[in-house]
């Protein structure tokens, strides 16, 4: 697994010109091509399943342009990553009527290791404007955990709110990839434990297709 990895990330070094979605090497100065980000645009409606909204399957050319964009540290990805989130962003900020927007955090400790937290990052790129809540413990990557229950051990009271009144407010909980719905629920949890809020929603860039609310 390891070693898998490590040529993989060898290769994505040799091959960093390429398109992350469709592995072409790209001469222009855009990460994504031209037809892969048209084709992005066509698919990456608006869509839910009950309260969380998303616009694409996490499949494995999702994958990796999240990866690349998480770390390698590629800012300029997130640009054209929000490019393809600001509209439906908006609307669906405009459309419930949401009161506060809450990027999932990171642990203090990843943050230092990739400089920058992905989510605010695209949110700043659409001049979305969020709060904050924290995230107290240095937890794994979830993706180390196949099982639900693990998962839910790792994620257990990650969260903190210092002090964001949210009650009666419409919040949106924003996530770069939603998988099982663990971190977000445990966040969830986090949000009601002191406040009621009117409504929450959630928004990622891309969902699996495993997931169920
Ligand atoms: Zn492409």
């Amino acid at each position: 697994m390891i070693e898998k990895k490590f040529v993989q990330s060898i290769k994505e070094l040799i091959f960093s010109q390429r398109c992350p979605i469709c592995l072409r090497s790209n001469s222009d100065s855009h990460y994504i091509c031209f037809e892969c980000y048209r084709d992005l645009k066509r698919k990456g409606s608006l869509k839910n399943i009950e309260n969380y909204y998303y616009l694409y399957y996490y499949d494995e050319s999702i994958k990796r342009l999240i990866a690349d964009f998480k770390l390698k540290n590629r800012k300029s990805l997130g640009k054209e990553i929000a490019l393809l989130m600001k509209k439906p962003l908006n609307s669906l900020i405009g459309e419930k009527n949401v009161d506060i927007v809450l990027p999932v955090p990171i642990s203090k400790a990843r943050e230092r290791e990739r400089g920058f937290n992905q989510v605010e990052e695209l949110l700043e790129e659409c001049e979305i404007s969020y709060e904050k809540v924290y995230r107290e413990k240095n937890t794994e990557h979830m993706y180390k955990f196949l099982n639900e229950e693990k998962r839910k051990e790792n994620i257990y009271k990650a969260f903190q709110n210092k002090g964001l009144d949210l009650n009666g407010k419409t919040i949106l909980i924003v996530d770069d990839i939603v998988t099982t719905g663990s971190t977000i629920k445990e966040m969830i949890k986090e949000l009601t434990k002191k406040s009621t809020p009117k409504q929450i929603y959630i928004f990622s860039f891309a969902v699996s297709k495993i997931f169920k609310p």
